[in-house]
C-alpha cells in the first residue's frame, strides 16, 4: 500500500531481543512520533471507514494502541483479546503452539454479539499463531471476521500465508 516505506522507515530492527537470534521489530519510533503515527492510524481508518464493521478487537498488548485509536476514529466500539489470567468475567480460551512451549488467549464470551462484523487488529504477523487464535475466538462467539490486519509483516516465517489458508483476509501496511 500507499506510504508502505514511509511507515517501514519508521520501524527498528533489535538484534538479539528478548534472546540472541532474534531480531526484533520495534515500532515505538512510529507511535511516537506524531507525524507516523497520525499517517499509520489513517491507513487504517481509511480502508475500513465504508466496512460497515460493528466492532474493533485488539490483541493484547500492542494491537490495543493501534486498534483502540482505529475503533475510536471509525465510531465503533473496541474489544481486548488478552494474554491468559486477564480477563475478570466468563471468558473463553484458545491455546496455540509457540516456537518453544504454547500461549492462551482469551476474550470475554459477551464481547459482541453474533454476526457483528469484526476487525481484528494486531502489531505483527509472525508465524501466525496469534492471529489465528485470536480470530477463533472471534469465530466461536459468533463473529464475522471481516479483516485481521497488522503493521508488520515478516513473510520469511509463513504466518501471513497460514492466516489466509484459514480463510482469514489479512491486511499488513509492510514487511
Ligand atoms: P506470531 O503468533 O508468531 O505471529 O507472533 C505475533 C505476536 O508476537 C504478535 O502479538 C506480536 O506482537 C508478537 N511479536 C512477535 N515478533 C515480534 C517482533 O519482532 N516485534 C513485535 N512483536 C512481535
Amino acid at each position: 500500500p500507499p506510504y508502505a516505506d514511509y511507515i517501514r522507515s519508521r520501524i527498528r530492527t533489535v538484534p538479539n531481543w528478548p534472546q540472541a537470534g532474534v531480531m526484533f521489530r520495534d515500532i515505538t519510533p512510529l507511535l511516537q512520533d506524531k507525524k507516523t503515527f497520525r499517517v499509520l492510524v489513517d491507513i487504517f481508518v481509511h480502508r475500513y471507514m465504508d466496512q460497515k464493521l460493528d466492532v474493533v478487537a485488539g490483541v493484547d498488548a500492542r494491537g490495543f494502541i493501534l486498534g483502540a485509536v482505529v475503533a475510536y476514529e471509525l465510531n465503533l466500539g473496541f474489544v481486548p483479546i488478552r494474554k491468559k489470567g486477564k480477563l475478570p468475567f466468563d471468558t473463553i480460551s484458545e491455546e496455540y503452539e509457540l516456537e518453544y512451549g504454547s500461549a492462551i488467549v482469551e476474550l470475554h464470551a459477551d464481547a459482541c454479539k453474533a454476526g457483528d462484523r469484526v476487525l481484528l487488529i494486531d502489531d505483527l504477523v509472525a508465524t501466525g499463531g496469534t492471529m489465528i487464535a485470536a480470530a477463533n475466538l472471534l469465530k466461536r462467539i459468533g463473529a464475522e471476521v471481516v479483516e485481521a490486519a497488522a503493521i508488520v509483516d515478516l513473510p520469511e516465517l509463513g504466518g501471513s500465508k497460514l492466516v489466509q489458508q484459514e480463510g482469514i483476509s489479512l491486511f499488513t501496511v509492510c514487511d
